[in-house]
């Protein structure tokens, strides 16, 4: 019950006060993720810079809880990164969201990694990957600065 009570408290805090829930400057990638399923639907933009480091990132649009909180905390731990970093950490979660990640992989994700039980709630799965499936195809086709 502990860990509920925890992960409980965790979204509600990141839905009532999103850090990240704003508009940014000179975003140079836009890319809005939809999940019919539930009715979440996301916009995320990023910054990033002539030297693939995620300046800045913020996201838009409305959801469930879990969809909120998971971009939320999804953009905490990837402003600051590299892209190719972004990208592994976005892998790792996706991976994690299936039960095919390892602890050491998991703990990467520091706050994100208490998602992990989402791995069974089906239902919630795709909540809880959208902003993260997002990020994964924007910079996936984002072309590197030479
Ligand atoms: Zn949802």
């Amino acid at each position: 019950m502990t860990t509920n009570t925890f992960y409980n408290e965790i979204l509600t805090e990141h839905n009532i006060r999103p850090l990240h829930k704003r508009e940014i400057e000179g975003a140079n990638l836009r890319l809005e993720g939809v999940n019919p399923s539930c009715g979440d639907e996301i916009t995320v933009s990023l910054r990033v810079n002539a030297d693939n480091i995620v300046e800045d990132g913020a996201f838009e649009g409305s959801g469930c809880a879990i969809s909120q909180a998971s971009a939320d905390m999804m953009l905490d731990l990837i402003i600051g990164k590299t892209k190719d970093e972004a990208l592994e950490l976005a892998n790792i979660f996706l991976r994690m969201i299936q039960k095919q990640a390892s602890p050491e992989e998991v703990e990467m994700l520091e706050e994100a990694s208490i998602l992990e039980d989402v791995s069974n709630m089906p239902a919630r799965v795709k909540c809880a990957v959208l902003g993260w499936r997002t990020v994964d195809e924007m910079l996936k086709n984002h072309e590197d600065h030479k």
